[in-house]
């Protein structure tokens, strides 16, 4: 024994990836008041057992610094799976099923609200309000597609709110219209909020119902911290507060504060007020979120030179800068003077390189900081702006579950791109160039399971094809310890949580089990290994029954 007071946690007999700087492995750690006390063999640890240390033997399996995602939504991600969920679904009938029995069971709901319909499913990526109407005629009805730049109504919706052959596009969406102008039931980006706005408000008990539901989802797949993609005043950050001063929050999270495109300077003293404000326990106001552009397949997201047409000729379409770039010259020094970390949403070249070019104005303006902005979704990057990650201090926040071939991308992208297609998604090069980088689901655009995002990293092949497909360009595979380093230091790097995301003597005790010897290439597919246990600062936040067993 030493003379120190025994661990209240052991773990032994495991495959330990600690993920320090030299990517060390150990079989055993000890666990005393939250942080580690202990690492190295199972010998190592036997000092610090007492009489009431809980020992677990791991036999073998591997033991990783929790995950944490850098992009998600769980608020989102929860209310989703308390509506119409239908991320899990495929097909225009499953959608509409889905749709009819959620309005059966819900008579009460004034709209039936929910979505995660794929584009792919339907021709041109746009479902029609007449379906919608042979299930639902009465009530309004509001779906946001997967990644929620589109939104499929009825045509109660569109009466709702007065949207007619007549209602001119917004200046930031657009209409799907049939011939004679009159709208088909697909709204696209600002143009959903022609309807969107009639929403009824989610009340705060059901925001924070979701972000229960979303935080013990993200518990169980290993998750103990995230970036919040998207925080608003009165819903999002309301929901986090109220569970963090309720010492609820059991994850640690940073929230992006949403910057409202329609105005400028003017809000940065709101989100120095925010910050000191609303920073509760767990939950921090750190990071500003900065939507540079929409995405390609609705031809929103910015590129520096325009999309093709359907035959591959040059349109006059170049997608839309969702963010003045000139004002963000002047607007990203002064929030990285007074210590935000920009949290861009890019993914076209263009938006990549205008985040770059406003980075670069505040390092000119103020010198070196350590705000860690970060770019996310870097869909597609022109091969002369990878190096800047590196030279600007821009950590490459990405998605790795979308870069693969299935429909959305072989349809209604690739098309369209021409040899840019190439260009995309590219952690390989990001990483070769000393870019550092950091990983999210997005959920709940995409599962928000680490594991399946890791193996798209790795194989760039979806789970749902796998040895059916070619990977999406192979050659910027990375490798399981830089996808599992993404997802763990990588990540608690962007969100400044520097006391953890590796599995060091002093660091906090944030870690999750696996059911099996992840890096055993022979074990099986590494999105088919599951989670069995959690543990933030020591104690479980998510515990499977296979853990002792
Ligand atoms: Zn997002």
């Amino acid at each position: 024994m030493t003379t120190e007071s025994p661990a209240d946690l052991v773990l032994t007999g495991g495959r330990i990836a600690t993920m320090d700087a030299a990517r060390t492995w150990a079989s055993a750690l000890a666990v005393r008041a939250g942080r580690i006390v202990a690492i190295g063999s199972d010998a190592a640890v036997q000092e610090h057992i007492g009489p009431s240390t809980r020992v677990v033997d791991l036999r073998g399996r591997t033991v990783t610094p929790g995950f944490q995602d850098a992009h998600v939504h769980p608020v989102h991600g929860g209310l989703a799976r308390l509506r119409c969920e239908l991320h899990d679904a495929r097909g225009r009938a499953a959608y509409l099923a889905i749709v009819a029995e959620h309005a059966r069971s819900h008579p009460d709901e004034a709209w039936i609200r929910g979505g995660g319909w794929s584009m792919d499913d339907f021709p041109g990526g746009t479902p029609r309000r007449e379906d919608l109407d042979r299930v639902v005629p009465d009530r309004p009805v509001y779906l946001p597609n997967r990644d929620g730049h589109s939104a499929w109504v009825n045509t109660r919706a569109l009466e709702l709110a007065g949207v007619t052959a007549e209602t001119p596009d917004p200046p930031d969406g657009r209409i799907e219209r049939d011939p004679d102008g009159s709208p088909t039931g697909t709204l696209h980006e600002g143009a959903m909020d022609l309807v969107g706005r009639f929403e009824p408000d989610d009340t705060p008990a059901d925001l924070e119902d979701a972000l229960h539901l979303g935080q013990r989802y993200l518990h169980s797949l290993g998750i103990t911290a995230w970036q919040d993609a998207i925080v608003r005043p009165e819903t999002e950050e309301r929901a986090y507060v109220a569970l963090a001063s309720r010492g609820e929050l059991t994850a640690r999270v940073v929230g992006a504060m949403w910057w409202e495109r329609a105005r400028g300077a003017e809000q940065i003293d709101e989100f120095v007020e925010r910050r000191a404000a609303m920073s509760i326990g767990r939950y921090r106001a750190t990071s500003v979120k900065l939507m540079m552009d929409g995405v390609l397949e609705n031809f929103t997201g910015a590129m520096i030179d325009p999309y093709l047409d359907a035959d591959g000729r040059p349109t006059d379409n170049r997608g839309l800068s969702q963010i003045d770039p000139d004002g963000l010259q002047t607007w990203l020094p002064r929030l990285d003077a007074l210590g935000f970390q920009a949290h861009f949403h890019a993914i076209g070249d263009r938006a990549v390189r205008e985040s770059l070019d406003a980075v670069e104005a505040a390092r000119v303006a103020n010198g070196p900081s350590d705000t860690r902005p970060h770019i996310a979704h870097i869909q597609v990057i022109h091969p002369d702006d990878i190096g800047r990650f590196r030279t600007l201090d821009v950590a490459a926040n990405a998605q790795p579950y979308w870069a693969c071939h299935e429909g959305q991308m072989d349809n209604l992208t690739i098309p369209f791109l021409g040899d840019r297609w190439r260009w995309q998604y590219p952690f390989r090069s990001l990483r070769a160039a000393g870019a550092v980088l950091a990983m999210g689901s997005d959920w709940s655009v995409s599962t928000p399971n680490p594991l399946l995002e890791m193996e798209l990293a790795v194989e760039r092949v979806s789970d749902d094809s796998r040895g059916r497909k070619e990977p999406l360009l192979p050659d910027e595979r990375i490798d399981l310890v830089d996808a599992l380093a993404a997802f763990t230091a990588g990540s608690a790097y962007v969100n400044h949580l520097d006391d953890t995301g590796t599995l060091e003597v002093g660091k906090l005790a944030d870690l999750a089990v696996l059911d099996r010897d992840l890096f055993d290439r022979g074990a099986g597919a590494i999105g088919e290994a599951r989670v069995v246990a959690t543990f933030v600062e020591g104690t479980a936040v998510f515990e499977d029954p296979a853990f002792e067993g």
